[in-house]
């Protein structure tokens, strides 16, 4: 089996952070492709960890010399996969998670098609309205395009595969770790199968064969 890209989207607020962060606590075969923003470090974020913050010249360069996988406008400011972070983790034989918007996500299947799209429903507006109040960074406008790109980020779910409320973190996470562990065996990633299949059919026919010569 193939290592393959997770993709969590949520509505900021939607609390895909906290499950990507569990998550790689827990499984040590899912890596993290560390992102680029032109956005500033929140208090605690580390270069090169939580982000890659670049200046606004520092991304276009970069994506004009193609090396993002996919890239967006988020708020307001510019975000970006890098090819060789995706590269890195796949490389490492891990699966690769990301934290990405809904525009981003659907660049990035057309370039790594084998990639698992999980779509984090906040369970309520209260909710969500809650957790991004308690990011103390936002101010007054930031929190309204926040809630603004909510909306159009909760129309794009049509095109993900998976949905997981998350009402309680330590089960949101479960469930993105078995939604894992269902696609370790989706059929086209199971390396040699077909191979595997024929003999099976080779042998059977074999026995088949031998009973009705009998
Ligand atoms: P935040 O600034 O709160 O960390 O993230 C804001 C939004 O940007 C979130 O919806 C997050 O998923 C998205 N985001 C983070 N990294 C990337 C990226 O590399 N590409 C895209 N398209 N979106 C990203």
């Amino acid at each position: 089996m193939s290592p393959f890209p997770v993709i969590l989207s949520s509505p900021s607020g939607g609390g895909k952070t906290t499950i990507a962060k569990q998550l790689l606590q827990r499984r040590s075969d899912v890596g993290y492709s560390v992102s680029c923003t032109t956005r500033l470090p929140r208090s605690g974020e580390v270069d090169g960890k939580d982000y890659y913050f670049l200046s606004i010249g520092e991304m276009l360069a970069a994506r004009e010399r193609g090396e993002f996988a996919e890239s967006a406008e988020v708020h307001g400011k510019m975000y970006g996969t890098l090819r060789r972070e995706v590269e890195r983790v796949l490389g490492a034989g891990k699966h690769v998670l990301m934290d990405i918007d809904v525009q981003g996500a659907q660049q990035f299947v057309k370039a790594f098609p084998r990639s698992v799209l999980v779509f984090v429903l906040p369970p309520s507006v209260n909710v969500l309205m809650t957790r991004l109040k308690a990011r103390k960074s936002e101010t007054n406008e930031a929190l309204r395009v926040r809630l603004h790109s909510a909306l159009n980020e909760l129309r794009a779910i049509g095109s993900y595969d998976y949905v997981v409320v998350n009402d309680n973190l330590e089960r949101a996470v479960e469930v993105v770790s078995s939604i894992i562990d269902a696609e370790v065996h989706r059929r086209e990633r199971v390396d040699g199968i077909d191979e595997q299949v024929q003999e099976l059919v080779d042998e059977l026919t074999r026995e088949i064969d031998k009973r009705s010569e009998g």
